[in-house]
Formats: C-alpha cells, structure tokens, sequence
C-alpha cells in the first residue's frame, strides 16, 4: 500500500518551474458551447500566478487538459466558475470524482455566482454511491467525496485575495432574460490582478459596460467570440427540430448574451486591453481571418486566437 501511495503522489506532482515562472494564462479548452469537436476541448483556463494553479471554468475534459499540460489536480486549490452552464461546468463531476479516487484531497474551494453551491451538492451527492461501495478500497473510505471542499457564492464586485493575487468579479450581461435579473441568472466576469500583470476574463458575456469597466488597463482581455449568424446557420444544419420560432430565441441570445467580432474589439478597446486573447471560440478556422479584420476595425492592439494548452 505504501508504494501504491507513493507512485500516486509523484504522478501527481507539478513541475516545479511552472509555478515559478512569470504569470502565465493558460486556455485548456478553447471550444465553446456543446458542440463536440476533436482536438478542441470545452472552455477551461489554467492561470499560473504567485505559485498558485487556479482553474478558471471547468467545461468536459479539464482534468485531462491539466494533466496534458503537467499539472495535477491535487496542485489546483481554486476553481473560479463564470457561470454555470453545462459548457463551464461539465468537467468538475470528474475533477471532484478523480481527486476522491486517487485520495488527492488536499482543500479546494470552488468559487461562483450564486447556483454553485447547489451545483457542487448535487455532484457531491453524486458521488456518494460509489463511496458507500468502496468497501473493496477500504482504505479509501475514510474520506468522503464532500471533504476538504468549500464553495464560496460570488456577488458583483465582490473581491479575493488568494495570496498575491486579488480576483474581481462582475456581473455581465450573458444570460439575463428579460427583467428578469434575479440572481440564479448571475453570469460572472473575472479580474485576476496578479504580480505584475492583470488578466481579465470575460467569461460568457454579450455587450457590457461593467465589463468594460472591470478590464480598465488589463495587460490581457481573454475574451468570448461567437458569429451569430455563422453559429445559428450550423446549428440549424444539426437541428432538425429548429423551428422558426426556436430559431429566432437562440439567434436572439447569440446576438445580446454573446460577442461579435465587432462587439469584442469594442469592448478591448474602450478597456485600454493591451492584448486580447480570444477562445471561446466557434468560428469555422476559415472565418478568423476576416474576424480579426472585423475586430481590428476598432481594437488597435493584439489580437491572438488561443488554441487548446497554450501559454499566453
Ligand atoms: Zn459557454
Ligand atoms: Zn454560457
């Protein structure tokens, strides 16, 4: 047994130069939506700062992304959620449930709008079966899947300090149906100021002066990006059952819960961004180029589209 533990604690091992090198942020996932793409895993972030492995959104497939960049999840201490659809969300299931199996507990704290505290229940309470049956692994059972995790609620402008770091959040425009701005519909956007820099991430946003506001002089804007036109053409190619009325709601919170082109080099703009990263990303590879055009129209700094476990 010993040796067992002993090989799983040095699989688990982050390289050590990762942590000590210049704040870096890392997308793991650069896709967007539900849409399966090979080679392009859900939205998920890595942001190496101050020593620290945070994780930033947790769509399907971010604990094979960290490992594929040579980080471990025992070495993440805090998630941050944008918000909780399924996209940001679909990863943290397996997070939780692969920390549990290889007794990879040390604390975590998932951080989110209001809604991730019954998220993190309802996958905790999941995982509850499988530990009332470890009796195989009995020494397993000692531990159970809700230990060592603390969610904290995010409200708008609310901040953290995590060490040097000191995280800001702001509630933007994605998901706000109508009047309707009861706080289940909270979307989040992230200000990580860090030892000499700050990174701000969108999240999933449509056009916001709050977001404008938080990336004030940001050295990067990580940013969403969506062609509503494009998006919605392909998805009626999948959806035969798009009705015209379907239709028109999906186009409808393409166009104000998310950001065009045009919209994005708007928002980078008006912030003073030094850079702008853009994932998030459903533009067919043949359509960056002329969105890059589409940006640079009002945006006159750099614009780059992340790819999948790539620093920037
Ligand atoms: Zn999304
Ligand atoms: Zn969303």
């Amino acid at each position: 047994m010993k040796r067992w533990r002993h090989f799983i604690v040095l699989a688990l091992l982050v390289p050590a130069a990762a942590l000590a090198a210049p704040p870096q942020w890392v997308t793991l996932g650069t896709n967007s939506g539900p849409l399966v793409l090979a080679g392009r895993a859900q939205p998920a972030n890595l942001l190496l700062a101050d020593g620290q492995a945070i994780l930033v959104d947790a769509g399907d497939g971010a604990s094979e992304q960290l490992m594929r960049f040579g980080v471990g999840l025992g070495q993440v201490r805090a998630v941050f959620l944008s918000h909780l659809h399924f996209d940001h969300t679909g990863g943290l299931f397996a997070f939780f449930g692969r920390r549990f199996q290889t007794r990879n507990l040390e604390p975590v704290t998932i951080y989110g709008p209001p809604g991730t505290q019954r998220t993190v229940d309802g996958l905790i309470a999941a995982m509850q079966p499988m530990a009332d049956k470890a009796d195989t692994f009995a020494f397993l059972t000692r531990q159970q899947p809700a230990d060592n995790i603390t969610v904290v609620e995010l409200v708008d402008q609310v901040t953290v300090r995590l060490g040097a770091i000191k995280v800001t959040a702001a509630v933007n425009s994605h998901y706000v149906l109508s009047d309707d701005e009861g706080e289940h519909n909270h979307s989040l956007s992230l200000r990580f100021d860090v030892p000499g820099r700050t990174i701000v991430y969108t999240g999933d946003t449509g056009p916001s002066s709050k977001v404008e506001k938080l990336a004030q002089g940001a050295d990067l804007l990580v940013a969403e990006i969506m062609d509503p036109e494009e998006s919605i053409e392909r998805l009626a190619q999948t959806r035969s059952d798009l009705n015209p009325v379907a239709k028109l709601a999906v186009k409808r919170h393409f166009t104000r819960q998310h950001l065009s082109p045009e919209e994005v080099g708007l928002m980078a703009q008006r912030a003073g961004a030094r850079a702008l990263l853009l994932t998030h990303n459903a533009l067919a590879p043949t359509s960056l180029e002329a969105a890059r055009a589409r940006i640079a129209r009002s945006y006159t700094g750099t614009i780059t589209f992340a790819e999948d476990l790539k620093a920037y």
